[in-house]
Parts: C-alpha cells; structure tokens; sequence
C-alpha cells in the first residue's frame, strides 16, 4: 500500500515503525512501532502521542514510516494518532530536516518554530483515580478534603486538575493531589487540547415558516405591537436582510451585533428567539476584513518590460534569480506580473518582506491587486491570527502569501515562485532562537524542493548574493532607471569637524543640513532624518571622573532615555533611575553624551520651532500598528519632518519627502565588523532613495567626520560593482565570506571561567577535525556579558568545499553534544550559529 507521500508498506504488516519528531532537545528523531490498529492510516506528519522517557507523554510528529526496527532501543508503541489528515506534509518535513542539518540544531527545535503553538497541543493535567483503588477500603486515613475530591472522581472518569478547583480552594489543590499520589489513590497524567480557536459571530435569522407565509409575518407584526423594543428588532432586521427581494438572504443571517450596534435591545432580540420567531446560530468568521480589489491593470514601461522578459528569460536556465533595480525602478509591478502569471497556472506564491516593511505602501499596492486571496503574515499576529493564515494555505484560501521570515514554515504544496524583497537585509537573519537561520538562504532551498523559482529582489545586494550571480549560480537584471526617470537625488557631504571648528554646528546639525532642511519647510516638502541609535543619548557620564553607570547584567552601558526619565539596557532591558550624583566620585556634574532619535528629535524642534515633528523608532512601534499609525501620519502629509532609525529606510516611498539627512554616517560606518562597509553602502544608498520620487528632485546630506572616504564617492555615483570589487578584494585577502563558509559558537556560563574553559576545550577539539580551517578564539564576546551569562565566541572559517562542511558540522555536533555530557559544562550553553550575521 502507498500512502499519500509515496511510503511503500504492506498494509498486514506488523512491524511496522515510526519516526517521531518530538519536541524535546535532541539531535535526532525517536522511533516508535506502530500498532496494527492505526497501521492503515498513519503517515509522515500525523501527529502522534507517544511515551518519552519514563513519565513524559509527548505529542509529535511522524517524519517517517518504514519497517526497520531499531537497533539500539526497544521500540515502545505509538499511544494515539491524533488526527484524520496530516497537519505537515513531506516537503515541509523535508524543508526542516534541512535546517537541522544546515543551520546545526535540533529538528524538534525546528518544528517548535514552524508550528504557530495554536498548533502545537499544549499538555494539560487530568486526574483520575486510581484503578487499583477503592473508596470502601482505602488502606490510608484521608482527611475531609481528601474525600471530597475522591467522590468527585468516582463520579467522572477523568477531570481536569483546574476543574478540582470547584471542589477545594485552588492554594491547596496541589498539595492534597500530592497526597493522594503518595496514597495510590489517583493518576495524574498530560493529556492533551487543541488551542485554535476560530472566531464565531452570533447571527441571527428569522424562523423560516415565516418566509414562506406573508400572512404569518403580518400576524408576527400584530403580535408585536405595542411592544416597540420587539417591533424595532424585526424591523432593523428586514431593513438589513431583504428578504422579499431574496429570500435566501435570511439564510446567512445578520450579526447580532449589527442588531445592537443600531441600536436594538440585546434583551429583546433574546426574547424573540425564545418565541422560535428567530434564530440564533453560530458562524465561524475570518479574522481578516475583505478588502476592496482595484485591478485596473497598470501598464509596464519599457525598462521594466525588458526586465521581465530578462528574469523570465534567465528562469530558463537558472531557479534563482537576482533582480538589481535602483530603489524607484518598479520592482514591484513585475513581481506583480510575475506572481499573477504562477497564479493563473495553479501554483502557489510566497513573497517574503523584512520585518518593518509590511506595512508599506508595497503591501497596500499587492493588496489592491490580490484582494484577500493574498494572506498577509505578520509576526505581530496573534496566535489565532497565524494558525488561520497556516489554514487558509492548507484549504488553498490563500495561494499567495507575503509575510515575514516565519511565513517560510506555512504548509505550501506547491509553491511556483518565491520572491524575497530587499534580499540584502540583516533581518532575514534569525538570531535566537535556534534554528538561526538565513530566511533568504532557507527560500531558495524550499523553492528547491518544490521545484519552484525564487527572485531576490533589491536596489544594494548582499556581497554573498552578488558573487553567486557573478559565478552564474544565479541569473542577474539590472535596472538601472528610476520608474518615469524620477531624478536620483542630489548628494551633499557635510563636515562635522569643520563646523565644529567655525561653530557653526548646532544642536548635532551642520549649516549645510540646516540650510537645506529650512529649504524644504519652505517649499512644503518632507524630512526624513536618520539616526541609527534610539533613546535620547547612548549614555551619561561624570564631567569629574568619566564615570558611565553600566548595566548590572551586561557588559554595556545604559542608554538614558529621556521621556521616561530613565536609563535603560538595550540587551536585557534592565531599567534604572538616573542618578544625581556621580557613584564614583560624588560629583553632581552629570551630563548625556551623544545623540540618539529622542534627542535629535528634540533638537530639531528647538532649531525648527515651527515644524511638525514625528519619530519612528522601536520606541514608538511597539503596539501591534504602531508602524502603520505613524507612518499613515507622514503619508497625510500632517507632518514635516520624520526622524527615525534604520526602519525609516524600508520601503516608504512619499512623494513630498525632498530631503533625507543622515546625522551620523560614521557610526555606521566605523562598526567593527567586516561587514559594515557592505551595510554602511546598503544603509545609506537604501536611506537616500527615499528622497526625491516622481516630481520633487531629492536632496540627501551626509554628516560625517571623514568626507574624503572613498565609499562615499561610489555611493553618491552609485557605483556598486566599484566597491563590491574593492571590498572583495579584501574578503579574499583576509578569509572573510563569500570565500569561506562561517560558523560562530558561542559559550554562555554564569560563571566567567566556566565559559571560558568549555570554549577552550571546543577549540582543541575541533582543531582536530580534518579539512582546511582557521578557528579563531576564544574571545570574551564583544558584549562579554548579557543577563548575567558571560559570553565566549569561537569563530570558524571553513574552506568552500560542500563535503569538507558537512563533515565538519556533523563532527562539531557530535563534540559539542559530547562536552554536554561532560559534568564540568554540563550547565554551559553551546550556541551554533552557521553564517552568522
Ligand atoms: P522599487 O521597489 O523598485 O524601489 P517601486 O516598485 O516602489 O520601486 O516603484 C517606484 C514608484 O514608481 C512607485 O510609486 C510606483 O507606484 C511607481 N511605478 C512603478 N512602475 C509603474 C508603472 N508601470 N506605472 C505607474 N507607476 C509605476
Ligand atoms: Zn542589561
Ligand atoms: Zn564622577
């Protein structure tokens, strides 16, 4: 018999085994034999309840059914199959053993990140008494309590621990279940229930023997007379269900609450369906509002034409295509046509987005196409909001999904095309926790395993990307003009240092960005000002003594954050108040260094009394639409100037900004890290492309120490391929990606030396393992300490040699675990991170 994924097994058979994937830390997954009972229905990603350990009942998932017995245990029996239908299906079984294996981590630590917990079943205790016990001849003296919840127990079969809270107050509940273990006299067991939970609207409609009779409903009218609340009731209902016209109108009914929300008595409508002349039933409803679709088909200009039959044309030979057009090229109307055409052909569609750009105007325009066949996915939604998205893909509502990295594990069957937008940025990286993976990376292999094509899309590649479209991995197109030769804006450097030195810079802002700011204030234009450091300054300090007060659990200092008058860490959260006198040295001369959003937001409101004044930052996007209040705010035109972190550079895309300032560019730029002449070329190019579009040309100022950078020049022409050859030169000089393969690990111990120790000892370890390597460390972290675990990285360079990696990763694996078991680091956290970022 062949079951629905192509596993061959006779259906008589009797040894018949199952592996589990389980939601436990361990590398591997578990086998399991299968009862005949459930043999002619079980499949890969059925979920299952199986015995764990001696005590745990675990849900799981099957990975695999074959008839291979265990070699090295004893196969215990599957308990229950939970379900009719698979909740996974093979590809996506495959996609997380992948990256397990890729990314060096757990596959149950996978299946924790792919599943949105409305899925996961959550265990919950049940107690039943004891099979060998009886009431009549307990063996032990109970006390009244005790009792009382026997009786109960005789009662039902089995109750849930929270229902015993009726039956004694909940504080003690605990205790007297301990007792009654100890006396033999009940079980206590996990059981398990599913948390989705749909949302029902309460409609109601009228009994339908009154349809068919108008004299009945005449006589219903008499009935009612006098009793104006009833009248009402009927009345605002025909008003909003027809059903003269129609009658099948009074099928589907009317909400309840419409009824009351125009004004009807709840009491009355109650009444009325106590007297069987309506009905009150019950509907599952989306938890997504339709929205109106607008498909007037826009048509493509030549370049972009041209671009499309490139990418289609590139699809031929390649799966992975780079699409390079300048922000402002109209890369969205051809993923547009790109997507409609996968659409049309019966295949599925997933566009993946960073994080802060879904609420843009690229979301507002696919939905104007894609109406609400296309699921958004959000990290922000609610748990009950994901699992209706992961359902509507299963039942095929929505074959087109944009969402963020996690939209990745939703059950696709058969995806035709993935696109991932601003393919460059840092935030496809998952960081914590595992699997820590590369959302970009993770896509093409998914679009692999469906035989699917993947488009990155982006003004500023990655270097990792570059080079394989280079080395013809992947196919390019470029576009190299702004969508209606939208002029690019105009790039001034301003000198921090020399207006320093001619006083001439105030409050963080040099003559030239005050020039041009009070320039676009006059022609009714918009300010985006960047600073990439929120908070109010990044830190305090005694004028005495140079005092910095640090966090108590972090190696960092506190930022202060002035609207809440508080100093904050960044890493931990950690709050405290902001002293008045130094702690070292008494002074009370204590002064904030440095300026973060807060500050120059309260700057640039001194020097421009009379703009409007909006920040965005993590600060004040907390809430669920936090992005999209602020930024529809800016988009009406009621504010001036809009000073923000690096979210301001996704996607906004305003036809009246005619400024973009960048206060700090070397802050960006002098990070140490061998990235960050790639990400200082990504940020500021990304930044400035939000100024100038369609009819305003842009100005962009860059303030800076160090003006006679060269990388300034090849970001003011525009020059990517210059700087990408410049910097690869130094990555191949140095060893740094693409031209080795890197792996950070991370040890993390309450204790300095313990950190420390367990990473030396991984080091020696892994020294051994064959295969050329560098191994760098170990290394206090460059924030040696955060929630008081002190922090060691090992950073590994591996040569480009498919085999040579995978050897080495499954060795590392194989020591760290070995290491783990050793008593000294028992307690030591190892982290894996693969291509860190
Ligand atoms: P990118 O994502 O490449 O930076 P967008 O897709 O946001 O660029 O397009 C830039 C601007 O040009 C947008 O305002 C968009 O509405 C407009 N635009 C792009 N293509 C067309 C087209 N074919 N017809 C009309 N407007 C277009
Ligand atoms: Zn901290
Ligand atoms: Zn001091």
């Amino acid at each position: 018999m062949e079951d629905l994924f192509g596993n061959n097994y006779p259906s008589s058979s009797k040894n018949l085994y199952a592996d589990i994937i389980l939601p436990v830390p361990i590398p591997l997954t578990f086998t399991y034999s299968v009862g005949p009972e459930i043999q002619e229905e079980i499949g890969i990603g059925y979920r299952v309840m199986v015995q764990f350990g001696r005590k745990r009942i675990l849900t799981g998932i099957v990975a695999k059914v074959h008839q291979k017995a265990p070699e090295a245990y004893k196969a215990k029996p599957i308990l229950d199959l939970l379900d009719d239908y698979p909740i996974v299906n093979a590809l996506q079984i495959k996609f997380w053993g992948w990256l397990a294996s890729y990314y060096c981590c757990h596959i149950g630590e996978v299946m924790n990140a792919a599943l949105p917990s409305g899925l996961k079943l959550s265990t919950e205790s049940k107690v039943q008494m004891h099979p060998d016990f009886e009431l009549e001849n307990p063996g032990y003296p109970m006390d009244e309590r005790e009792l009382l919840i026997l009786e109960t127990l005789e009662k039902k079969e089995e109750v849930n621990v929270d229902q015993l809270e009726s039956v004694v107050p909940a504080k003690d509940l605990h205790k007297i279940i301990k007792s009654l273990l100890g006396k033999k006299a009940i079980l206590v067991y996990e059981s398990v229930k599913e948390k989705y939970s749909p949302k029902v609207e309460v409609r109601v409609r009228l009994a339908p023997e009154y349809l068919s009779d108008s004299n009945k409903l005449n006589e219903l009218f008499e009935g009612v007379k006098g009793k104006e609340k009833q009248e009402n009731v009927l009345l605002k209902f025909l008003q909003q269900v027809p059903i003269f016209k129609n009658a099948q109108l009074n099928e589907e009914g009317l909400s309840k609450k419409i009824l009351t929300d125009s004004g009807c008595s709840p009491s009355s409508i109650d009444t009325l369906v106590k007297n069987k002349v309506l009905q009150s039933f019950k509907v599952k409803i989306s938890r997504f509002a339709l929205i109106q679709v607008d498909d007037k088909p826009i048509e493509l200009s030549e370049v972009q034409k041209d671009a499309y039959d490139a990418v289609q044309k590139e699809f031929t030979s390649k799966a992975t295509v780079l699409l390079h057009g300048i922000t402002g090229s109209g890369k969205t109307e051809i993923y547009i046509k790109l997507i409609m055409e996968v659409l049309e052909s019966g295949s599925q569609v997933l566009l993946l987005l960073p994080e802060i750009a879904l609420t843009t105007h690229l979301v507002a325009r696919l939905q104007k196409v894609f109406g609400d066949k296309m699921g958004v996915f959000h990290s922000k939604y609610s748990d009950n909001e994901r699992v209706e998205i992961w359902q509507g893909v299963l039942s095929g509502k929505y074959n087109f999904i944009i969402g963020v990295r996690s939209s990745l594990f939703l059950p696709f069957d058969s995806l035709g095309l993935v696109i991932v937008d601003e393919e460059h940025e840092p935030s496809y990286k998952q960081y914590d926790p595992a699997p820590r993976f590369h959302a970009r990376d993770a896509a093409i292999m998914m679009a692999w395993l469906h035989q699917a094509k993947t488009v990155l899309g982006t003004a500023t590649p990655a270097f990792e990307t570059f080079y394989n479209a280079q080395n013809d991995k992947y196919g390019y197109v470029r576009m190299d003009k702004r969508y209606g030769d939208a002029e690019l804006p105009h790039f001034h450097l301003a000198d921090i240092l020399k207006d320093k030195k001619k006083n001439l810079l105030k409050l963080d802002f040099t003559r030239l960005m005050r020039e041009k700011i009070q320039e676009a204030l006059n022609h009714q234009e918009q300010v985006l000002i960047f600073q990439n450091r929120r908070g109010y300054a990044p830190y305090i300090s005694c004028d005495e003594c140079g005092w910095i007060p640090e966090c108590e659990h972090c190696d960092v200092s506190l930022t202060y954050h002035q609207y809440q008058e508080e100093l904050r860490c960044h890493y931990c959260g950690f709050k405290d108040k902001v002293p008045i006198k130094c702690q070292a040295c008494g002074s009370s001369k204590i002064t904030t260094v440095g300026s973060g959003t807060e500050r120059i937001e309260e700057n640039l409101s001194l020097l421009f009394p009379e703009a409007r004044i909006l920040r965005m930052d993590l600060d004040t996007t907390r809430s669920k639409y936090g992005y999209q209040k602020i930024l529809e705010e800016f988009g009406s035109g009621n504010v001036d100037i809009l000073v923000g972190t690096q979210m301001i550079t996704k996607g906004l895309d305003f036809d009246r900004v005619s400024l973009v300032g960048i206060v700090d560019a070397d802050r960006i730029l002098f990070y140490p890290d061998f990235r960050s002449g790639e990400r200082a070329f990504q940020q500021i190019t990304q930044v400035a492309g939000r100024a100038g579009r369609r009819n305003v040309t842009g100005n962009v100022v860059i303030q800076t120490r160090r003006p006679d950078q060269l990388i300034f020049k090849q970001i003011i022409s525009g020059n990517y391929n210059d700087f990408y050859q410049q910097e690869m030169g130094e990555r191949r000089q140095f060893y740094y990606p693409p031209f080795v393969k890197n792996i950070k690990i991370v040890t993390k111990h309450k204790d300095f030396k313990t950190a420390e120790t367990a990473a030396i000892q991984l080091k020696n370890l892994l020294s051994d393992i064959e295969g050329r390597k560098i191994i760098l460390g170990p290394e206090k972290a460059l924030i040696g300490k955060i929630k008081n675990l002190f922090l060691f990285e090992i950073w590994i360079k591996l040569e480009k040699n498919a085999n040579t990696q995978e050897r080495f990763k499954q060795e590392m694996v194989r020591i760290i675990s070995e290491l783990q078991g050793d008593k000294r680091f028992r307690s030591v956290r190892f982290l894996i991170d693969v291509d860190p970022y």
